[in-house]
């Protein structure tokens, strides 16, 4: 039997990276496994930008969370002498005036903001056509634009703070998948891999995103892998979608499940993406491809949205994973039989901007402590019946 580790977390995504780091600070012996290596090609944290958002309707804990994130993102961007998060600002655009029923999710969110303190910056289809003259305002009339806001390049965040955990002693073994939890009489005491290793541990944390109901099945029927699609394009000419010129964006979102980001000049590209029910699947089976049907549906958003971007060359498309919990809360709690388990994963396609609170959360569940913000993401009884609560997106039916 290999090593012993005091915590052993399965999962290099952003969930386990940032629990390993805040787990190490705290000076627990920490251990974490990975398939192949850490960023991993196939994780959902691996991308090239995540929106950075406070606009999450009328929910007012999600919007402190991520207020305080933003604050963390600010701290690691100075720690680590690189720009992880750019503050380029969150525009939401509007088919109808903020205040009309058919726009919820960015009415409650300005309201959120102005509660808040947060200054108005409201834009009807004139002034919007000045400042983002890509926007095709016979269609968007109202937006707000929120300059405290932006993306994160979530691959280079999950590299840089798998070096920081490596730099305080976590000892991150990659090529190693998880295949079995050991447990003795109702105690965790290994993990045992596909590769026919077996590490033992007195904590096994399961952070292995899609994968973890698949891990712990007793999860299934609170939690599903479904997969969205993630659309690169090359525009003819970037300045109009190049920041002050343009900002990270929803349009519509809640009814339509749209939204993007800025021109990236490091790789020439504008990446668009849908927040909506996407399509299930299992994580290492079924596969990813984007179909026909989804790239016309997506040309037919440009043309409605930014008409000069509606023929750019389409160079990249990806499946991304989202482990999406029925009613859209993450899921960071210990296992209710079984000592020495737990769980931090559950991101449900919003997780990533809370990277700078995660750790904390996760090693406070670990070590029995309370955080401000762990009540809602306990273990919990979850039905068939239950609606996804995460207002930005848009599900069809409600339920998903
Ligand atoms: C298309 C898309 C767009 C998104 N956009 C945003 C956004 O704009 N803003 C935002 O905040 N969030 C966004 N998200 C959500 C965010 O990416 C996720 O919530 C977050 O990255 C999940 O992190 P994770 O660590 O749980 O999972 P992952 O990043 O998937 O990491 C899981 C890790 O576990 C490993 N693993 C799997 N199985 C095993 C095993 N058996 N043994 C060992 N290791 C294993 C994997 O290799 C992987 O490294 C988006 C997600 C998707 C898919």
């Amino acid at each position: 039997m290999k090593k012993t580790y005091e915590i052993l977390i399965i999962g290099g995504g952003i969930f386990g990276i940032t629990a390993a780091v805040e787990l190490a600070k705290r000076k627990h012996k920490v251990g974490l496994i990975n398939p192949d290596s850490i960023p991993h090609h196939l994780a959902a944290s691996t991308d090239i930008t995540k929106a950075v958002r406070m606009e999450y309707g009328s929910d007012k804990e999600y919007f402190k969370m991520a207020e305080e994130a933003i604050a963390g993102f600010h701290e690691w961007n100075d720690f680590f002498k690189k720009e992880l998060y750019h503050e380029v600002g969150y525009l939401m655009l509007c088919k109808d005036k903020i205040e009309s029923e058919t726009q919820t999710y960015e009415k409650e969110s300005y309201n959120n903001l102005i509660e808040a303190g947060y200054a108005s910056n409201r834009m009807d289809s004139e002034s919007l056509a000045k400042k983002y003259p890509v926007v095709n305002t016979s269609n968007y009339i109202d937006a707000n634009y929120n300059p405290k806001g932006g993306y994160v390049e979530s691959e280079k965040l999950v590299a840089t703070l798998a070096d920081y955990a490596r730099s305080l002693g976590v000892e991150i073994i990659e090529g190693q998948t998880a295949k079995e939890i050991i447990v003795d009489k109702g105690q965790v005491n290994a993990v045992r891999t596909k590769e026919g290793n077996t590490y033992s541990c007195g904590h096994a944390v399961v952070a292995a995103g899609a994968n973890t109901p698949y891990l712990l099945p007793e999860l299934k029927p609170y939690m599903k892998s479904t997969g969205h699609p993630v659309f690169w394009l090359k525009p003819s000419d970037p300045t109009p979608f190049t920041p002050p010129n343009f900002a990270v964006f929803t349009a519509d979102i809640s009814n339509s499940g749209w939204y993007g980001f800025p021109y990236l000049p490091h790789l020439g590209v504008v990446k668009i993406a849908k927040h909506t029910n996407g399509i299930e699947i299992h994580p290492d089976k079924d596969d990813r491809q984007i179909r026909n049907e989804e790239v016309k549906d997506m040309r037919e958003f440009l043309k409605m949205t930014f008409p000069s971007l509606v023929n750019a060359p389409l160079v990249f498309t990806r499946r991304c994973l989202y482990n999406d919990t029925l009613d859209g809360h993450f899921w960071i709690d210990k296992h209710p039989e079984i000592k020495g388990l737990s769980v931090s994963s559950g991101g449900s396609g919003h997780g990533l901007k809370m990277a700078p609170i995660l750790g904390e959360m996760t090693a406070d569940m670990i070590e029995g402590k309370t955080h401000k913000f762990s009540e809602r993401y306990r273990w919990r009884h979850l039905t068939s019946n239950t609606l996804q609560r995460e207002e930005a997106r848009y599900i069809i039916s409600g339920k998903l």
